[in-house]
C-alpha cells in the first residue's frame, strides 16, 4: 500500500500497482473543458486504475471488456468518454427531435440504474446533453414524458426499456454506444432474451462496452455475439480480495445464527470496533425475518431485498449511511451496485450458493487499504458451499469459536476448528497477493468523492426526480 492510496472504493491490488505506474491525469484524456469542469467540481483529482486504462480506447473508439466492480469508479470510465463522444450532437433545442438517444447503459437492478444515472448527470450538467433514468417496479407516466421530451444518454433496466420501446416511447435507432454494465448479472438475473431482443434494435455500426465482475464463459459468449474485437482491461482478478481483509468462519448450527450476530456485535463493541455491519443472506424472506429479529435483540437494523420498494431502500440506505441503521440486512442482488463506503465488517448470515458471490460480498469490507473484517456462519449443512468458496480463493478460511461470551449454542458441525492449518499459516490469515499489474498506465491517488456527489443528498428528494430526467442546474 502506499501513502496515496485513495478513500475511495478501489480494489487492494489495482491501489497496489500505483507505486510502479506512472500517474496520469484527468487532463491527459484531452476531454472537454465543460466535461473536465464537471469532473474537477466532483473534487476527483486522479483517474482511478479503470478509468486511466478505458478512457483511452473508448475515446479511440474500440469495443471494450471491462473487468471492474461498482466501486472501482468504473462508471467515470464509460460515462466520461461517452460525453466526449456524443458531445458534438448537444443541443439547446427544446425540439424533442434534436435529443433522440445517442448512448445507451443497461444495469441490472434499479440501484444501480439511478447511480449511473445520478453520475452521468453529473458529469455532464455544464453540457445541453440530457441524461435520464428508467426502471421498473414503479409507474410509467413520468418516464414517458421524460423519454417523450428527448434524451441523449439513457440508464435504464431491461424490461422497463422494452416497456417503453413496445409503447414507442423509446427509439434505439440513433444510438451511437451502448454499454452492458454488470453484464454477469444481467446474465444471472435472466436477462439475456431481453438482452438479445434489445441490441438487435440498435444499429450494427456502434461501440459496444461490456462491464462485468467477472470473465465467465457465459460473458465471453456475448461478448463474442456482440462485441468485435474488444479491448480488454482489468482491474482486479475475479478471485480477489483484498489482503486488508481478516477472515474468519464460525461453525453454527442455522438455529442459533441469529444469537451468534448479536455476540459477534457485542464482542465488536467490547473491542471498541464499530458496530456497522453488512450482514448478507441468500433469500428476501430470510433478510426480512434477520432484520426483525435482530431488531428484538437490540440491534439497529434494516433490510434491503427485492420485494422493498425503491422509496423504501432508498430511506434504508440513507438511514445506514447516517449511522441510523448499525445492521444493514442484505440480499446479494439487492446489495449490488450500491455505493456502499467501505464497511469495518462483513458478516455471511449464510453461505452463498455461488462461490463468486462470497468474493463480491466480502469485498465490502476493506477497500482502499482499510482494515475489515468478514465473517462466515457456517452450518455443517453448508460444508460443500465452503469447500467451493475455498477452492476458488485457493486456501483454507480459519475456523475459529464464537466471541467470548457467546451463550452455549447447538452442536454446529462435525467440523472443528483442529481442520485450520499450520500454524505458520493461522498466523497468516490473509489472501494470497492477487493483483497483477497491467501493462497499461494506472494510478490511484484519488480523494473521497462520496459527500461531494452532485445532487445526492442523504434526504434524497431524487427519488422522484430519477423517475424521469435530470434537468441541469
Ligand atoms: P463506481 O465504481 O463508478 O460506483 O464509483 C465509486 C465511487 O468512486 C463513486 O462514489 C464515485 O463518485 C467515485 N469516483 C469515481 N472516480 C473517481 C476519481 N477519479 N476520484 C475520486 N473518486 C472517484
Amino acid at each position: 500500500m502506499t501513502n496515496t492510496v485513495p478513500e475511495i472504493n478501489i480494489p487492494t491490488g489495482a491501489a497496489e500497482s500505483s507505486a510502479t505506474t506512472a500517474v496520469i491525469t484527468f487532463a491527459d484524456f484531452g476531454l472537454d473543458p465543460k466535461i473536465q469542469k464537471a469532473v474537477s467540481e466532483q473534487g476527483y483529482n486522479t483517474p482511478t486504475p479503470i478509468q486511466a486504462q478505458a478512457i483511452p480506447h473508448v475515446l479511440a473508439g474500440s469495443d471494450l471488456m471491462g473487468a471492474a466492480q461498482t466501486g472501482t469508479g468504473k462508471t467515470a470510465a464509460f460515462v466520461l468518454p461517452i460525453i466526449q463522444k456524443i458531445l458534438r450532437h448537444a443541443s439547446s433545442s427544446a425540439s424533442p427531435a434534436r435529443h433522440p438517444i445517442r448512448a445507451l447503459v443497461l444495469t441490472p437492478t434499479r440501484e444501480l440504474a439511478v447511480q449511473v444515472a445520478e453520475n452521468a448527470a453529473s458529469y455532464s450538467k455544464h453540457t445541453d446533453l440530457r441524461a435520464a433514468v428508467v426502471y421498473g417496479g414503479v409507474d410509467m407516466k413520468e418516464q414517458v414524458a421524460t423519454l417523450r421530451g428527448g434524451v441523449e444518454i439513457l440508464i435504464a433496466t431491461p424490461g422497463r426499456l422494452l416497456d417503453h420501446i413496445g409503447s414507442k416511447v423509446a427509439n434505439l435507432s440513433q444510438v451511437e454506444i451502448l454499454v452492458l454494465d454488470e453484464a454477469d448479472r444481467m446474465l444471472d438475473m435472466g436477462f439475456l432474451p431481453d438482452l438479445q431482443r434489445i441490441i438487435d434494435l440498435i444499429p450494427a455500426q456502434r461501440q459496444t462496452l461490456l462491464f462485468s465482475a467477472t470473465f465467465s464463459p457465459e460473458i465471453k459468449k456475448l461478448a463474442q455475439s456482440y462485441l468485435r474485437t474488444p479491448v480488454t482491461v482489468e482491474v482486479a482478478r475475479q478471485n480477489a480480495a483484498a489482503d486488508t481483509v481478516k477472515q474468519v468462519v464460525h461453525m453454527v448450527a442455522s438455529a442459533d445464527k441469529q444469537r451468534a450476530i448479536v455476540k459477534v456485535l457485542e464482542a465488536r463493541t467490547r473491542q471498541g470496533l464499530s458496530r456497522q455491519c453488512i450482514i448478507f443472506t441468500n433469500s428476501r424472506l430470510g433478510c426480512a425475518k434477520l432484520s426483525r429479529a435482530l431488531e428484538r435483540d437490540g440491534i439497529k437494523a434494516g433490510a434491503i431485498h427485492g420485494d422493498k420498494s425503491q422509496g423504501e431502500r432508498t430511506l434504508t440506505l440513507d438511514a445506514f449511511k447516517s449511522g441510523a441503521i448499525e445492521a444493514l440486512v442484505a440480499t446479494d442482488v439487492a446489495a449490488r451496485g450500491l455505493d456502499i463506503p467501505s464497511m469495518p465488517c462483513v458478516i455471511n448470515h449464510e453461505l452463498p450458493y455461488n462461490a463468486e458471490d462470497f468474493i463480491h460480498r466480502i469485498g465490502r469490507t476493506g477497500r482502499a487499504g482499510s482494515k475489515g473484517d468478514a465473517i462466515a456462519l457456517v452450518d455443517a449443512s453448508e460444508k460443500r458451499l465452503l469447500d467451493d468458496i475455498e477452492k476458488l480463493m485457493k486456501r483454507k478460511l480459519d475456523v475459529q469459536p464464537l466471541p467470548e461470551g457467546s451463550p452455549s449454542l447447538s452442536p454446529a458441525s462435525s467440523r472443528s476448528t483442529s481442520r485450520s492449518e499450520s500454524p505458520a499459516k493461522m498466523s497468516d490469515p490473509f489472501f494470497y497477493k492477487p493483483y497483477e499489474p497491467s501493462a497499461a498506465p494506472q494510478s490511484s491517488s484519488v480523494t473521497n468523492s462520496e459527500e461531494k456527489k452532485v445532487g445526492i443528498t442523504p434526504a434524497r428528494p431524487a427519488v422522484g426526480a430519477l423517475l424521469g430526467g435530470f434537468k441541469k442546474k
